[in-house]
């Protein structure tokens, strides 16, 4: 049986924003984790769109099609194509798990929520010839799930290949989270046994790793297990946690001696009132200084992420939040509009609220403003959304915010790192291009060498360095 899995391109494809790089940094796993239910004899095939092409000539037995909101109508569109021509579709992922009506006008079967245990069953009736028409995931648990189907992810399209998570969901409820909408019905936040993590890890090729979960460090007795059986493993990897978690007992120190070198964290904002109001209970009072000086002591460069467009935000909150950024040396920002997802508890009530603009989904992608705004209007938050990426990425500011940190290699690091991933566009669209993605990783990887935890007292210059973007940079993360 020829099982094709598809994974549509987001909208952004097709915008002017679009950064290939920021699609091709690593494979996503969802559909190579469900292919590894079928038999030895099917013959299961993943497209990414992201990265390639997807033939819509071909005729196979099955189309299973992975939904987030950005890529929905793409994947309808593909979906539809697949059944007028008589071949069976499922589709399932978070936008499926929120609208499960709208996605089933496109679809023969839905699953809803995650789908290690949805996926066998539904296959399994499906060769029985009555497959159902929504199957629900009721069962969260990790044992026993088969390894990922590696074999079918084209690595050489990708910079860091070796995405991986060992772990599902996160243990908090932020109001604008997908996460508790995706989970309903079930545990929310569960983890591999640590040896299964453990394999998963040594079968995987060279050197760095791609941690995927949404918080590697939300179960400090699995994370600690695991970083403790990395040691030795010579592995550098990148993944991400909430500030808790860094400040809690010697975690973060296990992490960097595992080989955590880069670390996305959710600051979203630095007014506790909207950490309130979003629900973000485990940033509350927790010293942001203290995290951050922790991580930097470590030489772990940090990846901020942050929200605009919340109730309390007033026109001033660009430019705070960029110059806060920029003085406690964080590494790369990621800025994004406030978007209340449907099946979101900000959603509800912001629909309850009337404050729902319209329900064109691609244009859900954080970048547009969808609902109605309080302190900020529209203008305003698309403005100074767009002038915090210019403004962060500045070359004086890179420069500035690399100078916050006591060590100059880490100093470099911080440098090459922002640098690389915002300012050299056209080099990184060439790369993708002449398929020479994967050459690059030993470049990342030696930026994301080992800082010498010892203090040093040299830095680079004070001189800001003359050399100029090659190309004019990209607004967008
Ligand atoms: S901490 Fe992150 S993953 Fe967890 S609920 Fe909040 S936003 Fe979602």
């Amino acid at each position: 049986m020829h099982v094709k899995f598809i994974l549509p391109s987001l909208t952004e494809a097709k915008s002017p924003y679009w950064r290939p790089i920021k699609y091709s940094l690593f494979p996503p796993l969802g559909l190579a984790t469900l292919a590894a239910y079928l038999r030895d004899d099917d013959i299961p095939t993943i497209t990414d769109e992201h990265v390639e092409e997807v033939n819509l000539d071909d005729e196979p037995d099955l189309v299973i099609i992975q939904v987030y909101i950005t890529n929905a109508y793409r994947a309808y569109e593909i979906a539809d194509h697949y059944r007028a021509k008589g071949i069976y579709v499922a589709l399932g992922g978070l936008h499926v798990t929120s609208l499960p009506f709208e996605a089933a006008q496109h679809a023969d079967t839905i699953a809803i929520g995650p789908g290690e245990h949805t996926f066998p069953e539904f296959i399994q009736d499906f060769r029985k010839g009555n497959p159902k028409p929504v199957y629900r995931s009721g069962v969260r648990t990790l044992v026993g799930v088969p390894p990922i189907r590696r074999d079918l992810i084209k690595r050489h399209l990708y910079l860091v290949p070796n995405s991986i998570v060992v772990t599902r969901g996160c243990p908090f409820h932020c109001s604008f989270c997908y996460k508790d909408a995706f989970f309903e019905g079930g545990k929310s936040f569960y983890t591999q046994v640590v040896d299964d993590a453990l394999a998963e890890i040594d079968r995987l090729p060279g050197k760095h790793l791609y941690f995927l979960d949404d918080h590697l460090l939300g179960n400090t007795k699995f994370a600690s297990a695991l970083f403790e059986g990395m040691k030795g493993m010579n592995r550098v990897f990148q993944g991400a946690a909430t500030i808790d978690s860094i400040l809690r007992g010697n975690l973060i120190e296990k992490a960097a001696e595992a080989g955590l070198r880069s670390l996305f964290v959710g600051f979203e904002t630095l007014n506790p009132e909207s950490l309130k109001h979003g629900n973000k209970k485990q940033n509350l009072g927790k010293d942001y200084d203290k995290a951050i000086a922790r991580l930097d002591d470590l030489g772990i460069m940090i990846n901020g992420s942050f929200v605009f467009g919340l109730d309390d935000d007033a026109p001033d909150v660009f430019k705070r939040t960029v110059d806060w950024g920029v003085s406690k040396g964080i590494t790369t920002s990621t800025y994004h509009i406030l978007t209340p997802y449907p099946g979101t508890q900000l959603f509800k009530e912001m629909e309850q609220a009337g404050r729902i603009l319209h329900r064109q989904w691609d244009l859900y992608d954080t970048r547009h403003v969808v609902y109605r705004t309080q302190k900020l209007d529209a203008q305003t938050l698309k403005e100074g959304y767009d002038w915090a990426y210019k403004e962060f990425y500045k070359w004086s500011n890179i420069y500035k915010a690399s100078r916050q940190h006591q060590q100059i290699k880490h100093q470099l690091k911080h440098f090459a790192y922002a640098g690389g991933w915002k300012k050299f566009e056209p080099l990184w669209n060439f790369i993708i291009k002449s398929r020479n993605l994967n050459n690059m990783l030993p470049v990342l990887e030696a930026i994301l060498s080992k800082v010498n935890y010892k203090k040093e007292t040299n830095s680079i210059p004070e001189k800001i360095p003359t050399a100029k973007p090659a190309t004019s940079p990209k607004i967008n993360a």
